[in-house]
């Protein structure tokens, strides 16, 4: 079956599939969600089966307003109710503990759950018109990188969901921050709205622990992986390393004003927003035009930059600070590739 390409005229018909069971990619303001109705156990179901996904790992469920929260959730603490007014909609998403009515295989047997209401307005068109909500991962396979347009998902999930809804280029491009609210406020995934901005609402101090044990599925140390192997070069190192990497086509990210004079180079933007933005883009774009490797320059350490070296550190083999471990990868794939 071939995935149905919808317009931004086609609210109805996106809605009427997730209706029917049918499972449907949506864009919103971080990737594009792969979404199926919450409340149909067989449509849920059917979303790992799709993205070839491991059962047990969880999925968000996205609301279309802040009171629903209190169906999907156990009992919602005053905290949950100050950031939703805050943060909601956007890329911030609420873990609290589950309510009855939330089905296992949303949540692979766990007893928390996942909650976010998305800022995209085709989204929330969506959801209102379906009048209930959905769960939504990423709409890519399992470890990949995240979707950020519809063309994005076409490519790589074709035939394997129902349709796909085009709402355009995703704004942050990077994945919401995953905040546990099950104990002392706690980031399981940092993302678009930082531990400052958290603290600022709650008025108390947030955790960010660099690793931590709750399986998340964006906690897993490989994910967000393009095709081609991704090495970090630090800033210093970024000359000598491009200098000898001994491959005809090899990609560099890199930071303005540091470009090196050989491999396919794109220059990344200043800020760590924009940053974000197009970061899995041109990923993707370097995998498209067939790069064997992607290097990547290691961007500012400071706290604006957390997401993106979390996703970046996910993506990536190794740091490397010489050539001579990505001419050895690169050895090694061309061997096993005969
Ligand atoms: P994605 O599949 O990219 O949308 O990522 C959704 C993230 O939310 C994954 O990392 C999930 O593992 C995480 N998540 C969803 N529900 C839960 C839960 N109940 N407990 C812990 N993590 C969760
Ligand atoms: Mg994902």
């Amino acid at each position: 079956m071939k995935t149905e390409y919808l317009d931004k005229g086609s609210i109805n018909r996106a809605a009427e599939l997730l209706s029917a069971g049918e499972l449907v990619a949506l864009p919103t303001e971080t990737v594009y969600g792969l979404a199926a109705d919450a409340c149909n156990r067989a449509a849920v179901a059917a979303t790992f089966q799709a993205k070839g996904r491991p059962a047990d790992h969880p999925l968000i469920v996205h609301l279309s307003s802040v009171e629903e929260m209190a169906f999907w959730a156990a009992s919602v603490p005053q905290e949950a109710w100050a950031l939703a007014n805050r943060f909601w909609p956007g890329p911030l998403t609420l873990l609290l503990r589950k309510g009855k009515r939330v089905p296992d295989v949303i949540t692979g047997g766990r007893d928390t759950v996942a909650l976010r209401l998305p800022a995209h307005p085709m989204f929330l068109l969506v959801l209102k018109r379906l009048g209930r909500a959905v769960t939504a991962p990423s709409a890519n396979l399992h470890k990949r990188l995240s979707p950020t347009s519809a063309g994005d998902v076409q490519r790589e999930l074709d035939g394997r969901i129902g349709a796909v809804l085009d709402g355009g280029d995703c704004a942050l491009g990077l994945e919401s921050t995953i905040l546990d609210l099950t104990g002392s406020p706690r980031i399981l995934r940092p993302g678009p709205v930082s531990a400052m901005e958290i603290e600022a609402c709650l008025g108390e101090t947030v955790i960010q622990p660099l690793e931590h044990s709750v399986a998340v599925a964006g906690n897993m140390r490989e994910h967000y992986r393009p095709q081609a192997p991704v090495w970090l070069v630090p800033a210093g190192a970024l000359n000598a390393v491009v200098g000898q990497v001994e491959s005809e086509r090899f990609g560099v990210l890199h930071m303005p004003g540091n470009r090196p004079p050989t491999g396919r180079c794109i220059e990344m933007p200043p800020a760590a927003q924009d940053f974000g933005a197009l970061l899995y883009r041109q990923m993707r774009n370097m995998d498209e035009s067939g790069c064997e490797a992607i290097l990547v320059e290691e961007p500012p350490a400071d706290a604006a930059w957390s997401a993106i070296h979390d996703r970046l550190h996910r993506a990536a083999l190794s740091v490397a600070t010489e050539a001579r471990v990505i001419n050895e990868a690169l050895q090694l794939q061309a061997v096993k590739a005969g």
